[in-house]
């Protein structure tokens, strides 16, 4: 069985990505899409509604599993018997760190493969952190985003803005 894994932070999930997982899930046997538990930057969304956002977003894909993961990458690839990470390729910009996390895996993962996906052209400039700016500042993100990510991003913006001033 062909096992893969496309890790991320999913703050929150876009069309880029939902566009890597569905093209990855048609070449294995199953793909598990692994969103990082605790990352390195801030997200905006805990956990949960990472995940949740990914679970709905993903629903129709039969091959593909979603779940949590902690630490290295590389562990939960053993754990799970996968032997492909898979990751999407935007722009020249993402070349050099994913070579870089590729060659760390591989050498802590001998025998781990590393496909990288170009991003198909309507969503090769799209990031989960241009989609917060966008969104933070009013602006409409419904193309770039599955609706259960525009609904909560819309949610999370009428919550956190501050209230109008009252007049005088
Ligand atoms: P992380 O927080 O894990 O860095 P990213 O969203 O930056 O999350 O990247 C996770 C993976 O998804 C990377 O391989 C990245 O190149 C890919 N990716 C992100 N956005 C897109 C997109 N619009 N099209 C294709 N691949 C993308």
């Amino acid at each position: 069985m062909r096992v893969a894994v496309f890790p991320a932070s999913f703050d929150p999930i876009t069309c880029g990505h939902v566009d890597i997982a569905t093209r990855a899930s048609q070449l294995f046997d199953r793909l598990i899409v692994a969103v990082y538990a605790h990352p390195k930057k801030d997200v905006m969304f805990s956990l949960e509604e990472r995940l949740a956002m990914v679970r709905e977003s993903l629903e129709t894909l039969e091959q593909v599993e979603v779940k949590s993961f902690e630490g290295l990458v590389v562990n939960f690839c053993r754990k799970e018997g996968a032997g492909v990470l898979v990751r999407g390729l935007r722009a020249v910009a993402d070349f050099q760190y994913e070579f870089q996390q590729a060659s760390l895996n591989r050498k802590m993962l001998p025998g781990l493969e590393v496909i990288c996906m170009f991003a198909s052209m309507e969503y090769g400039f799209l990031s989960s952190s241009i989609i917060k700016e966008i969104a933070q500042n009013g602006g409409d993100v419904s193309s770039m985003v599955p609706a259960p990510v525009a609904r909560r991003l819309v949610d999370h913006f009428s919550f956190v803005s501050p209230p109008l001033a009252s007049g005088g």
